[in-house]
Order: C-alpha cells, then sequence, then structure tokens
C-alpha cells in the first residue's frame, strides 16, 4: 500500500479496522454523490431556474442518481406546488374524441372502473334453462302436433312465448354491445370521468428514450375479448404518458441514443407548446382513431448519455437543451478523495445490506480505482463498476461460510465430479477454477478452528435470523476476497476474455525473457481490449541487402510500420553520424537498399497504435547495424522524430504483463511515471530519449550516450 499514497500521507484521514467502527452514511442521496460537485450544482441550479439539461458522461458515473437525488429533493420543496389531478372524461358528441382535463386538487368524485353495462356478459343461467326447457317443449310438440287440450294448449303458447324471449336475451346480451355506441347504449358509469393521475407532490418521472408508449401515452385497443373489455368507451382507454405525468416537475429520458426521431420531435413540440394531445400509437388498434385534446405537460427535461450519443439528438432538441453537463470519470487521488470513497464504500455497504469491510479491503478498492483510472493520481468515478466489485467480494466472503454449510466436500470428489463432466468443457479452465476452489476450501480449513469459536455450528444457523448471523459471525470483506474478485475479472467481460487469452496462449508464445542478446529481437507491450490486460509481444526484425527493396509485414499495420521505419531509418543516421552508434558506411544503413521484415511474432490481431514505435525502432536499428539486443527488458513508448520517448496508456497492465512473463526490467515513458501504481517486483526504467535507452539496451555496453 506504500506505493499508493503520498510521503507521510495516510490512506484515509480516519483510522479504522473495520467499516462498522465508521459513522452512518447521510440517508440523504445528494449527500451520498461524491466527485461530481460541480456537475451537481449545474445540475440544482438548472433544475431550480426551469432550464433543461442534458447529462452525458461514461456509464455508471452517476448520472441517474444526480436526477434521483435532484428528485427527492424537488419533492421535499413543494411548498409552491399545487397537487393535480388528471382526469378523462366522455365526448358525447364525438366519442372518438375524449376530454382530458387537469383539475387542481383532490377529485372528490373518484370513481371506480367498473365494467361498463355495455360489455358483453355471458347469459345468465336462468335464461338458458328457460332457453333450454322451452326450447324441448316445442320440438316435442311440433314432432307430436300441438296438443287439443286448453290447459296443455296455454302451456304450449307460454313455452314459444318462453323461446322467443330467452331468444332475445341471449341475443342481446351477445351482440347488443358491439352495436351499441354512446348515445344510443349509454351507462350511467360511462358519463363518469376517470381519474387517470393524482399528482400530490412535485414529480420526478423517470422513462427509457426508446418506450414510446410509456414516454408520450397511448389509447388502448378495444379487443373482441381480452382486457380492456369489449366496449370500454374511449376515456378510459387512455394511458397517460411520462411527459403528462411530470407536468410541474422533472421528466428524466435516459438512453438517449435509443431514442427514434419522431419521439425526439414530439417532445419537441411538448416543450415549445407545453402540452400534448395523446392518440392510439399502434395504427392497427382501434385506440388509433381515438385522440384527446391537448393535455398540459409543463415538464424541465433532463436526458443523459454517454458522450456519443448525442450525435442521435436531433439539432432542434439538442437546441433547447440550456445545459449540456459533462460528468467527470476521475478524480485525483488526495486524501480528501480517498476519504470520498471510503464514504461511498460505506454508503455500499449499507445501502446494499453488506458485510462490513477491513481497512486492507478498503485500501485494496483505492487500488483498484487508480488501476481503473489508469493512473496512480487519479481514482475511477465510474462508481458502479466499484460496486459490483464490493458487492461480488462480499458474495465470496459469504460463499465461505455458506461452503461450511453446504458441504464438507473433499477435494477429491471436486476431481471426480470433473472427470465426469462433458467432453467440450475446458479442462485447463476447469482446473485453474478447481484451483481456486481448492484455495478456497484450504483456507476454509485455517479459518475452521476460529470460527468454532464463535460457537455457531450449521444447524445453529437456521435459529438465527439472517441479521443475527452476520452480527455473531463477524463475517468481513476482506483483502483476499477483494483480490479474488480481480483476480478473475469476473466484474468485466472483456477483462474475463483478456486473462482467458493469457492463460491460453502464454504458455505456447514463444516469449523467453533473460536470454542471450539477439539482433533485431525486442518485447515490446500491449494491452488486450478496452479495459483488458497487458500482453508481452515479441518483434522480430530481418533486413536484407536487396536488388528488389521493400518492406515485409506480419501482424502490423502499414502506417504504424512505415512510422517506424521512417524513424528508425532517420535516427540511426542521426547516431552513427553522431557517434553514438558504431560507425558505418552511408550505404550501410541506407535502408532505400534493403528488404525489412517485421514480424509481431504470434499475434493474433494486428497491432496497431503507436506505443510500439520506440520498440520497431530499436529492433530495426539492431538489425540494421547488426548489434545485439539484450532479452532482459520489455519496452512500451510512442517515438517522435526528435528521438523523444512520449507517453502511452494502460502502462500499468504492461507493466504487469511484463512482471508475469518473467522480465527483468521495463522500461517505460518518463511522463508515465507518475501513473505506476506497483513498481514491486521489476525494475522500472522511466525513459526520456531513444538517446538515453541505448546503452542500456544493446550488447555492446562501449556505446554511451553523450
Ligand atoms: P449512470 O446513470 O451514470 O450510468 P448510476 O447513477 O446508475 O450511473 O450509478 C450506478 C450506481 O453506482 C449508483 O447507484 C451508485 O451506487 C454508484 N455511483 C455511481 N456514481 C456515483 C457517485 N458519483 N457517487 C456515489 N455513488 C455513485
Amino acid at each position: 500500500m506504500k506505493n499508493n499514497i503520498l510521503k507521510g500521507e495516510y490512506m484515509f484521514s480516519i483510522k479504522f479496522k473495520t467499516t462498522d467502527e465508521l459513522p452512518e452514511p447521510s440517508p440523504r442521496l445528494i449527500d451520498q454523490i461524491i466527485g461530481q460537485d460541480e456537475a451537481l450544482n449545474i445540475v440544482l441550479s438548472a433544475v431550480k431556474n426551469k432550464r433543461h439539461a442534458l447529462l452525458l458522461g461514461d456509464p455508471g458515473v452517476g448520472k441517474s442518481m444526480m436526477v434521483k437525488a435532484v428528485g427527492e429533493l424537488i419533492e421535499k420543496s413543494s411548498t409552491d406546488f399545487k397537487p393535480y389531478t388528471i382526469l378523462a372524461k366522455p365526448n358525447l358528441k364525438n366519442p372518438e374524441k375524449p376530454i382530458v382535463e387537469l383539475v387542481e386538487g383532490h377529485y372528490e368524485e373518484k370513481v371506480e372502473i367498473i365494467k361498463p353495462s355495455m360489455v358483453r356478459q355471458p347469459p345468465s343461467i336462468l335464461t338458458i334453462l328457460i332457453f333450454m326447457i322451452a326450447f324441448t317443449a316445442i320440438t316435442s310438440y311440433l314432432m307430436k302436433g300441438l296438443p287439443d287440450s286448453k290447459v296443455l294448449g296455454i302451456i304450449a303458447t307460454v313455452s314459444i312465448v318462453a323461446f322467443a324471449l330467452a331468444f332475445v336475451i341471449i341475443f342481446l346480451t351477445v351482440f347488443g354491445a358491439t352495436k351499441g355506441s354512446m348515445s344510443n347504449a349509454v351507462s350511467p358509469m360511462d358519463l363518469k370521468p376517470v381519474v387517470l393521475y393524482e399528482c400530490k407532490k412535485r414529480p420526478l418521472v423517470r422513462a427509457s428514450a426508446y418506450n414510446v408508449t410509456k414516454l408520450l401515452g397511448d389509447v388502448k385497443h378495444c379487443p373482441l375479448g381480452g382486457k380492456p373489455p369489449l366496449g370500454t368507451p374511449p376515456h378510459k382507454r387512455i394511458i397517460l404518458g411520462a411527459i403528462h405525468e411530470a407536468h410541474k416537475g422533472i421528466l428524466y429520458v435516459d438512453e438517449i441514443k435509443t431514442m427514434p426521431p419522431e419521439v425526439q420531435d414530439y417532445i419537441l413540440t411538448a416543450l415549445q407548446d407545453k402540452c400534448l394531445a395523446i392518440s392510439g400509437r399502434n395504427p392497427n388498434s382501434s385506440g388509433a382513431t381515438v385522440e384527446t385534446n391537448p393535455i398540459p405537460c409543463d415538464f424541465t427535461l433532463i436526458m443523459s448519455g454517454n458522450m456519443d450519443d448525442v450525435n442521435n439528438l436531433r439539432a432542434p432538441l439538442l437546441d433547447r437543451i440550456d445545459y449540456k453537463i459533462v460528468l467527470k470519470n476521475k478524480m485525483e487521488n488526495t486524501q480528501e478523495n480517498r476519504d470520498k470513497l471510503l464514504q461511498f464504500i460505506i454508503q455500499e455497504i449499507r445501502n446494499n445490506n453488506l458485510h462490513p469491510m477491513t481497512y486492507e479491503a478498503c485500501c485494496e478498492i483505492v487500488k483498484i480505482a487508480q488501476l481503473l483510472a489508469g493512473s496512480k493520481d487519479r481514482l475511477t468515478l465510474r462508481l458502479r463498476r466499484l460496486s459490483n466489485i464490493i458487492k461480488m467480494a462480499n458474495d465470496i466472503a459469504m460463499g465461505k461460510n455458506i461452503k461450511d454449510i453446504i458441504n464438507e466436500m473433499s477435494e477429491e470428489e471436486n476431481i471426480k465430479k470433473s472427470e465426469t463432466l462433458p467432453v467440450n468443457v475446458d479442462k485447463d479452465k476447469l482446473k485453474s477454477i478447481m484451483g481456486v476452489l481448492n484455495k478456497i476450501t484450504e483456507k476454509d480449513k485455517e479459518n475452521k478452528e476460529e470460527k468454532e469459536k464463535t460457537g455457531i455450528t450449521a444447524t445453529d444457523k437456521t435459529k438465527y435470523s439472517k441479521k443475527e448471523i452476520k452480527e455473531k459471525e463477524k463475517i468481513y470483506i476482506d483483502r483476499e476476497h477483494v483480490l479474488s474478485v480481480v483476480n478473475t475479472g469476473i466484474y468485466s467481460m472483456t477483462k474475463q476474455v483478456a486473462i482467458d487469452y493469457l492463460r491460453n496462449f502464454k504458455r505456447y508464445k514463444n516469449i523467453v525473457p533473460n536470454d542471450s542478446p539477439k539482433v533485431g529481437v525486442i518485447y515490446g507491450l500491449a494491452v488486450l481490449g478496452s479495459d483488458g490486460i497487458g500482453d508481452v509481444t515479441k518483434i522480430i526484425t530481418q533486413i536484407v541487402d536487396s536488388k528488389n527493396p521493400g518492406t515485409h509485414l506480419l501482424n502490423i499495420t502499414g502506417d504504424l510500420a512505415k512510422h517506424s521505419i521512417t524513424l528508425a531509418s532517420a535516427l540511426s543516421k542521426k547516431y552513427v553520424s553522431e557517434g553514438k552508434l558504431p560507425l558505418k558506411s552511408e550505404e550501410e544503413i541506407d535502408l532505400n537498399s534493403k528488404e525489412i521484415y517485421i514480424q509481431f511474432s504470434q499475434s493474433y490481431s494486428k497491432i496497431d497504435g503507436d506505443s510500439a514505435t520506440a520498440a520497431v525502432c530499436l529492433s530495426i536499428i539492431s538489425s540494421l547495424l547488426k548489434i545485439p539486443l539484450k532479452q532482459d527488458f520489455a519496452i512500451t513508448g510512442s517515438l517522435d522524430l526528435n528521438g523523444n520517448i512520449l507517453a502511452i496508456g494502460g502502462v500499468n497492465e504492461k507493466i504487469n504483463a511484463a512482471k508475469e512473463y518473467g522480465f527483468k526490467r521495463v522500461i517505460i515513458p518518463e511522463s508515465n511515471m507518475i501513473d505506476v501504481i506497483d513498481s514491486e517486483g521489476i525494475t522500472i526504467i522511466p525513459a526520456k530519449t531513444l538517446e538515453e535507452i541505448i546503452p542500456l539496451v544493446f550488447e555492446n555496453t562501449s556505446l554511451k550516450s553523450n
């Protein structure tokens, strides 16, 4: 941990062993947001002045959290807010144009939505019974002829009348409603207004940009059977949109990249007119013929998305947004900010009901925050990812105990199981998983004695509530739990793919660190995936005199190669002429008469980016001048025409890769030194110029710089 903090400074301003000694976090969401003070102030001012805002930033930096926090505040400061109710009424003159009204306060005559009378209802049992008796009587009379007796004649007439009546009733109940219209089959219930929405506090309504119905409202289809029942009058089929529910409050639309252009137009209209009618959105539905009057929707719009998502917004809508606020994805690594990170850890523990964390685990989280920020000097603000890591570490901490309860499974049994798995299971992968599991089992055994001291046995556990178990067992999220999350890379897909790639290919790679010096062979460093892990790449250059000069490239993009060859040519000439490299004839160092082969050996995707230029250049110089390069180092750095070595990205991942492959030294640009988080186990050589490196990397030690 010593590496992470400045001399004489503590990790946090407060001393503790575990986080349960620390004070509770504030319950107010606004106090829980860390590292985004500037953005938060702008959002608050925007909302106060009813200005529309757009929040932009990486995923998980707290955009939604910020809006939720603002929502909490406006709910509480609803002093000048008058509650209102939105009602839908039938339009007797034009049933397809129901009337939606906003009334202040509570609507007293609240009506329940009950089945309208026009609705088709099943014929009653009595009707069916009469129908059946009458039907049987009539058919028997018809077959036998009408009776002569007077009494029987009366019965027959009554049967015929009953049959006719029952038939009419059944016909009306089955088909009557379909024909019913508002003017000729109105029940009193259908004339009553329906309460669509009651707003008691200043609202914050959230909707995703792609959810058109939720955003703009809709009119439900009136199907034959199903819901709503057939014959439901249009005003009872209206669904309010989020834009209407956000009236006098905030409408928060996230995922802006998914917002269809026509929806953007509707929102623009709503912003301009402060009202928008609702009509059925599905052209094939009976709802499509229904349209309400314009319904008030005077809201403050807050949208959010990633930086690139802005391109999806149409210019007129973008123009209406007063504030475009960019949230940060990193903050400086100061004690004040580490304290904020600690506050974040405590919040996550409390908000998600996790186990407390030890001091060492908190320090490890700080280290991960540095790694994710790509620099010792910075801490990531992509806190969702950090939150996920904390939650997974908690699961692992709990898993240890759950394992105690559910099994005492021996290592042998585990292995037996692995052998009966289907053939397509990757055995290596499995072994590594088994390795991790076995390690945990070993640790469990070590911990077992200690746990016995707490006096809780597996059977006892059923007697205690979750909270009590937590208290008694004193499970803590420890450093090892956090580390196992990081080492498996389970918090990121790209990380897992990269780890898997490295595990599979490392052993096949022809990389021999610290071998004897070789001409034209050098080890460069790369990062796999956007937040993947570092890897070592072997670069080989062969140069031969040729009557057909040219360049042959393997696994290297033309641009990078061309760039490196030009640099190598210019710089080798310069160093030779300055006597810094062994003197050769002009002809010998004229690349125009040579055939050059450059290979990024065993690289399965083409290498681009210029962080390999220094390595490629040294490899070309070595081949050109036939001076062997030492093999105990790996190098990363981008080169300019003056021979300066410039900063590169992913320096920590690259250093780790060099360490993992067993190199003794790693050369990095001096300007990247502030980013280095962990220098244990390898000598890190900062370099400003290529010239400085020459005596360090070439075998001929008589070469000097200056
Ligand atoms: P976004 O909307 O930017 O994708 P969220 O607001 O959904 O990110 O953040 C997800 C979670 O990450 C939050 O619920 C919170 O736990 C944590 N988080 C993100 N940013 C912050 C922050 N600035 N301060 C505290 N916690 C944060």
